[in-house]
């Protein structure tokens, strides 16, 4: 089948644009540590729309599952071939077909990293705010297929608001554009929005197009230390209730902040068991009045504060914040790490009801996140080579699905569902509304072939 099936896409797109099926990079994504891999029965890296197009065409025509990719960096499993199928490649496509600064918009391809993103803006006096972990490895395509978020979403919004036009290749093969240069359209249904957060089982993003902002003058971030989660979870309400607004609010809790503590470039508080990060940003002035407000607010029943007070020491800060997720990673080698949302009243209950959950599988856990969205990353530690943890943690996941949606939230507030929480909608929607969802995708994917098994 694949010796045939390679022929055929080699015939599509070129000999040098059809890779080794067994080449393991196109097996996994950041789920690795959880043991998750598929073999793919061919992988094919199109150089251009047209070319995504001619694939998906004769993979339907043939009734192949297709399996999109953009950088790999996916905690949900959501690019991992588990059932074989094409995986189709982006990473050739990273064009920029347009950038109008002056006009605060730029048009990519899919392929384009996010950090090149940032780059580009930031040369240009602009910034693109979406800020998801992993950025020098993520794609847009992929951002926008996750409808990925980070630390700056608290005061910028995920990446579909930036999100003004795309170009995407959806079934029987067909490229479509909806959208563009503009930045309102109600005209039709809200086509866009379907696809944005769509984790490519609906189509194939090829091309956005963006809208950029005028970058903020400055940014300075305070962070803070408690004793316990209750007193750090209600500085961050106290933050709220005062109408102040920082760019992000973010959180640690005791077993995070251990992961990390002493590769801290700052003093942790051997007490401290909880840490809040915020920033203030803006105009200069906006920035350092934000910030005041933030020491105030932060400084209630803290034990201390931290703020940077150079842009090589804000650049410390959140570098060490970004290697959060491999800190914890390397305490017992793997982990599995969840992001569901709760509304904000209910973060210290969450915090809580992951280590309890937890404990009754006999299993450490930890959370950190972007608590200003209520978007936890409720961790259980693992060691990958052994079965029986991962079984218990897994379990441990579930428990926590159910957990978040009895405290009106959501089982994945940035990752996406992806192959790893498939089956669980049910957590928190009804048969009804899980209904529409499955209408919606038969409507668009009739054979479903578009990333078979996730998001659902
Ligand atoms: C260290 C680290 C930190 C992270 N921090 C964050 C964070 O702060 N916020 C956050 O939201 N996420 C975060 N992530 C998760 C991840 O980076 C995001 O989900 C990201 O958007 C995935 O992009 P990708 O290009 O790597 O996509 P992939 O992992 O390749 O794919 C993700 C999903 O999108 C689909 N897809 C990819 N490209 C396309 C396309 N062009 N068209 C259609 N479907 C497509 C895939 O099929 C898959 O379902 C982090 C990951 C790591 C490893």
């Amino acid at each position: 089948m694949s010796a045939a099936l390679e022929r055929e896409l080699r015939a599509l797109v070129g000999d040098g644009e059809v890779a080794d099926a067994g080449d393991v990079r196109f097996h996994r994504d950041a789920t690795e540590s959880q043991g998750l891999e598929g073999v793919p029965d061919a992988v094919v890296l199109p150089a251009d729309a047209e070319q995504v197009a001619a694939v998906v065409a004769w993979c339907y025509a043939h009734d192949v599952a297709i399996v999109p990719r953009g950088g790999g960096s996916g905690f949900s499993g959501g690019a991992v071939p588990v059932d074989g199928g094409v995986v189709v490649d982006l990473q050739r496509m990273s064009r920029v077909r347009a950038f109008d600064p002056l006009l605060w918009r730029i048009n990519v391809e899919a392929g384009l990293r996010t950090g090149e993103i940032h780059r580009l803006a930031r040369e240009n006096g602009l910034s693109f705010p979406p800020d998801p972990g992993a950025s020098e490895q993520s794609q847009i395509g992929g951002n926008i297929a996750t409808n990925a978020g980070g630390p700056h979403a608290f005061k910028y919004g995920v990446t579909g608001r930036w999100v003004t036009g795309l170009e995407a290749v959806v079934a029987p093969g067909e490229l479509i554009h909806v959208g563009g240069p503009i930045r309102k359209d109600v005209a039709g249904y809200d086509l866009k929005g379907l696809l944005i957060g769509s984790e490519g089982t609906l189509g194939i993003v090829t091309a956005a197009w963006l809208r950029l902002m005028p970058a903020p003058e400055a940014a300075a971030p305070v962070a803070a230390f408690y004793r316990d989660a209750r007193t750090g979870c209600a500085a961050i309400e106290t933050i709220l209730g005062s109408g102040i607004q920082p760019a992000a609010i973010e959180l640690l809790d005791a077993g995070a902040l251990d992961a990390a503590r002493d590769a801290a470039p700052f003093t942790v508080p051997p007490e401290a068991t909880f840490m809040v990060i915020t920033e203030a940003d803006g105009s200069v002035a906006e920035t350092a009045a934000v910030a005041a407000e933030l020491r105030e607010a932060l400084a209630d029943g803290a034990l201390a504060l931290h703020a940077p007070a150079t842009a090589s020491e804000t650049a410390a800060l959140w570098r060490w914040r970004d290697g959060m997720a491999f800190a914890v990673s390397a305490i017992r080698g793997g982990k599995v790490s969840e992001d569901i949302a709760v509304p904000l009243d209910r973060l210290a209950d969450a915090i809580e009801a992951t280590l309890a959950i937890g404990a009754r599988h006999g299993l450490d856990a930890c959370t950190w996140g972007h608590a200003g969205d209520g978007n936890l990353h409720s961790t259980f530690l693992v060691n990958p080579r052994d079965d029986d943890e991962l079984a218990r943690a897994h379990a441990a996941a579930v428990e926590l699905y159910e957990a978040a949606a009895a405290m009106d939230g959501t089982i994945s507030g940035e990752h996406g569902l992806g192959w790893v929480k498939r089956g669980h909608l049910d957590a928190q929607w009804s048969p009804a509304t899980i209904g529409v969802h499955e209408a919606i995708k038969r409507a668009l994917d009739p054979k479903n072939l578009f990333n078979p098994g996730k998001k659902r």
